[in-house]
């Protein structure tokens, strides 16, 4: 086989989770194939990463065949298809293509990012076709939730698959054409060997609802207000942007925009003529002019972002713009997994002030990008692949389209995770091999494996503490005077009373007695012996082992 033209898909990330997409398609015989790469999205840390800015995918698989990467295309600018370009890029130096709207907030992001390197861009729009080394792409326009998004039909002398990116069918986008029904049908007429199709909704059945429905919804809502209404979204979602903008000057308020990345995607949005025939929005200084039912505050923060817009709204940070009593804040976004707490905390610091919160339970003020089952059906029927690879979801989403689209007309099901290599063509598809992958963290103005940024000791630091000592020996191998103890993060008092601090400086003494003097010569001997004492002396009193540090002069 190994002389023979290959065509591969293998996801380096966003296959088994939802987040960090990162795909691989690979062209030529197994021994040099020519690599092109879809997307360069991160992830989000949770609690269990402390410290941690932002998760990459583990690119060290295509880090070492560089010379054969033809390049990168980027199907949209949303975090977890491009968020991860400024960091990954520099180890990778390949040619970048991305549309219009995703290169301008990639150089708007670079701009507020210090030393953040310049990447070169060659655009594309929606529609065009366009060759990346061996790969014939065409960026067939979908709609999403942010404007320009595609699939990416990708020919080679093997045959055609077709990349979806995050699509779904909205039949009144608030911007952009349509998803392209007549190029997918006449893609599955001509043949499509492979699908790799978003999974994020397949397990909901039905069709999403269109965002010009969430436009009506979020009028009538903003039209029954009467204080002040603030309503929080995704930064990038133009449409949505536009729709609040819409709904606010047709119940007469004016909108002030709150929060950089929301003035950031507004900025670029703007020069691409996506805000086109709206009044201008004001900024925070504008606010005590306007009587409180004529306004509305669009802001940054629905994930409860602590640092974020809303969160200085709901603790009343801001110096010139205030909520109050009676005022309304509508959530026009969806809670992500691992951010309930700190939304909830957000929803109840408002509610305690007698703020009404308002959110897509309650109305319709948000509508997912993703396409649930009759969506995907319709989509099977245009593009009629041979074989279905579903990408985008974590496993019960994965599985779920697996089944769905079995049921659904479609033949073959590919189940692959990250790091597996799937042979598309010639012959039966299947996963042939495993390839390395994983996670690396942005910790700062660094980035490394756990080890590497050492984020597993502060995972247990923040749960059990520090403990340091220090122990001077005279040349008979007493102790000179008692050891110095220094303790982070640990309780005080144990349950009698007794300071930890003094049961373990006692625990310490007692260990260098119980070493028969001549052996005392042994420092490391005596440096373990302090740290098991002192760990155990912790534990005894607290139940925790806190990590100890024991320093042995002489
Ligand atoms: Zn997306
Ligand atoms: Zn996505």
């Amino acid at each position: 086989m190994s002389g023979k033209d290959e065509l591969v898909f293998c996801p380096l990330g966003g296959v088994g989770e939802i987040g960090m997409n990162f795909a691989l398609y690979g062209f030529g015989p197994a021994s040099h194939r020519q690599w092109m790469i879809v997307d360069c999205g991160v992830t989000f840390p949770d609690l269990t990463l402390p410290g941690v800015d932002l998760v990459l995918p583990d690119t060290r698989y295509i880090e070492s065949q560089l010379d054969r990467v033809v390049g990168m295309v980027i199907t949209h600018a949303h975090e977890d298809h491009y968020g991860a370009l400024l960091d990954i890029w520099p180890k990778l130096k390949v040619p970048v293509w991305m549309t219009p709207f995703a290169a301008g907030l990639l150089q708007a992001k670079r701009e507020g990012e210090a030393g953040a390197p310049k990447i070169p861009v060659t655009i594309y729009k929606a529609g065009e076709t366009f060759d990346v080394g061996p790969f014939r792409i065409e960026a067939v326009p979908v709609t999403h939730s942010i404007p320009e998004p595609v699939s990416l039909a990708i020919t080679t002398p093997l045959g055609t698959v077709v990349h979806t990116g995050d699509w779904k069918l909205d039949p009144r986008p608030e911007i952009g054409p349509l998803t392209d029904e007549a190029r997918f049908k006449a893609l599955g007429d001509a043949g499509v060997i492979a699908m790799m199709c978003d999974s994020t909704n397949a397990l909901r059945t039905g069709e999403s609802p269109p965002e010009q429905a969430v436009g009506e919804g979020l009028r009538s809502v903003i039209m029954a207000a009467e204080g002040r209404v603030a309503v929080t979204t995704f930064s990038s979602n133009v449409g949505r942007i536009r729709s609040i903008a819409e709904a606010a000057r047709d119940c007469g308020r004016q909108v002030l925009v709150m929060g950089r990345s929301l003035q950031r995607v507004i900025d670029v949005a703007g020069e691409l003529g996506y805000l086109q025939d709206l009044p201008p929005f004001l900024a925070e200084v504008d606010y005590g002019y306007i009587p409180r039912e004529n306004v509305v505050v669009l802001c940054t923060g629905s994930q409860g972002e602590p640092r974020a817009a809303l969160a200085k709204l709901a603790r009343d940070e801001f110096k010139h713009v205030a909520l109050t009593a009676g005022d309304l804040v509508v959530f026009s976004s969806r809670t992500i997994p691992g951010n309930e707490k700190a939304i909830l905390e957000i929803k109840n610091n408002l509610i305690d002030r007698g703020i009404k919160v308002l959110e897509d339970t309650d109305a319709l003020v948000h509508v997912s990008g993703h396409p649930r089952q009759a969506e995907l059906k319709r989509m099977y029927e245009w593009v009629r692949p041979k074989v279905l690879v579903p990408v985008h979801g974590e496993a019960a989403h994965l599985v779920g389209q697996g089944n769905f689209a079995l049921a659904n007309g479609v033949a073959k099901v590919v189940q692959a995770r990250n790091g597996d290599m799937v042979r598309l063509a010639p012959g039966e598809a299947g996963v042939i091999t495993k390839v390395p992958f994983g996670r690396v963290f942005k910790d700062g103005r660094l980035i490394g494996n756990e080890d590497q940024i050492g984020v597993r000791d502060r995972r247990k630091l923040s749960f059990a503490g520090h403990v340091v000592l220090n122990l001077i020996i005279d040349e008979r191998y007493e102790l000179i005077d008692d050891p110095d103890l220094v303790a982070i993060g640990l309780p005080e008092k144990d349950r009698a009373g007794e300071l930890l601090e003094d049961l373990m400086l006692d625990a310490a003494i007692g260990a260098v007695d119980s070493i028969p003097r001549g052996r005392r010569k042994d420092l490391d001997l005596v440096t373990e012996a302090v740290r098991r004492a002192v760990r155990a002396a912790a534990n005894e009193a607290w139940g925790k082992k806190p990590i100890v540090t024991v320093f042995v002069t002489r």
